[in-house]
């Protein structure tokens, strides 16, 4: 099975409404900035903050939320265990103000090259740190076995990664109300209304050139559940009577704004055997 379609849905803490739904790209590793633009646009609100699970956390990302006013809350994922024995990262100290590394034995380490790392399923730029000390160090049978010496390397967008990372730890009661504001939302779609999965995927190729392939449709699917979802909360939120009110208010003013466009033309009726 290959996953066609991911929808990414975003809602407000306020009132636990869907603001935006939308289907994305298969991997929520690339989603999180156009998720938080789309929802800074829908909403009208400049600074928001945004709050998403571990499959979101990228530098990348992070980096470009908070360039644009998206404060981002995401979980960091857990690293790789270090195998070999020694020094680790953590033993090696950054100071920002040189962009420097110093390392256990008290040596600079300064920033060497710049490359992009194209393993991972998101590519993205790595600083490498090294210093001339290795040679003759009494503690490299504890940091490294390269012939080379040692190096530490640090993606461009780390400082933005260790930003977000310190707020998820700083305010963990905060970061927690992700789950009741989304997965309510999910939950209700999924285990209620049985929407494990879209009913009206199909062929892009067929509808392409109108903007109704198989990716609008799934997205369409997903919308008319939020807008079914956002009556069912405002029910819950103003009252029936005072829903049906600002519905009727709101249908009345459609109706005056469309009325001179619709009347220009002739009624077509379409008969069905
Ligand atoms: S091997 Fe190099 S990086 Fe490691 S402690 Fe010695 S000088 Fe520092």
């Amino acid at each position: 099975m290959e996953v066609g379609y991911n929808v990414q849905a975003t809602a407000d803490a306020e009132h636990n409404l869907v603001v935006d739904v939308y289907a994305g790209g298969v991997n929520d590793l690339n989603e999180l900035s156009t998720a938080g633009r789309r929802a800074q646009e829908i909403s009208g609100v400049k600074k928001i903050d945004f709050l998403a699970d571990a499959g979101y956390h990228n530098g990348t990302q992070l980096a470009k939320c908070e360039r644009r006013g998206v404060r981002p809350f995401v979980a960091p994922r857990q690293g790789y265990a270090q195998k070999e024995e020694g020094f680790r990262k953590s033993d090696f100290k950054y100071d920002k103000s040189t962009d420097t590394y110093i390392c256990p034995a008290g040596s600079v380490m300064r920033h060497t090259s710049t490359f992009k790392r194209k393993t991972s399923k998101v590519p993205y730029k790595v600083k490498r740190y090294t210093t001339p000390d290795c040679d003759g160090c009494p503690l490299r049978s504890q940091c490294t076995t390269s012939s080379n010496g040692r190096y530490i390397e640090r993606p461009i967008h780390q400082a933005y990664t260790e930003r977000n990372d310190r707020r998820v730890t700083r305010y963990r009661d905060f970061y927690r109300r992700r789950q009741e504001i989304i997965e309510h939302i999910f939950g209700t779609w999924k285990r209620h209304w049985g929407m494990t999965h879209a009913v009206v995927k199909g062929k892009e190729i067929s509808y392409a050139r109108m903007g109704f392939g198989g990716l609008r449709k799934v997205e369409s699917e997903y919308r008319l559940a939020a807008i079914a979802y956002n009556l069912l909360r405002a029910v819950q939120i103003m009252g029936l009577e005072k829903l049906q009110k600002q519905l009727g208010k709101l249908i009345f003013e459609l109706w005056r704004l469309l009325w001179p466009t619709w009347s220009r033309y002739e009624p077509r009726f379409i008969v069905f055997p």
